[in-house]
């Protein structure tokens, strides 16, 4: 009776333990970071950011999820390039002017929320010997459609 209990006490220690290292390296693998926007509509680059975050999980193969829980930003993959931002912009501005939305009756920011939802909260990618694969001119960027404001990152990587 007694030693019958002693080992279940022994086995159920060692389940809790495994678990217990199972959520440790879970909660590991799952990163935030918060940054400050300045203007209303805004791309920022996040790509070193999210790459050490790999780095760092130490997962040679897996997938990285990159997510904004905001309905008025996004998460945008195109190049960092000057020009290339400012018609990003543009055409940001484009796709909402002149339009009579409704939820501006309760808060005036439907633009926000329409261009969140149309880039997109998040984006997957695939990691391969430790690194992201992305083309050369595919930066990670969060994408502010109402700011200024603070916005949080999470990063989840996958194995
Ligand atoms: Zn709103």
């Amino acid at each position: 009776m007694k030693t019958e209990d002693t080992s279940r006490r022994k086995r159920q220690g060692r389940t809790n333990w495994t678990r217990l290292r199972i959520l440790l390296n879970k909660a590991k693998m799952l990163k935030e970071f918060t940054l400050l926007t300045e203007n209303r509509h805004q791309l920022v680059d996040i790509t070193n950011k999210v790459e050490k975050i790999v780095k760092e999980s130490k997962i040679k193969d897996g997938l990285v999820l990159i997510f904004t829980p905001h309905s008025t930003a996004g998460i945008l993959l195109t190049e960092n390039e000057s020009g290339l931002k400012q018609d990003f912009l543009k055409i940001f501005e484009k796709i909402v002017s002149g339009l009579d939305f409704l939820h501006n009756r309760i808060d005036d920011n439907a633009d926000s929320h329409i261009l969140s939802g149309l880039v997109g909260q998040g984006k997957t990618l695939p990691i391969e010997n430790g690194r992201i694969i992305r083309g050369t001119w595919q930066q990670i960027f969060l994408t502010e459609f109402d700011g200024p404001r603070t916005r949080k990152i999470i990063v989840k990587v996958i194995k």
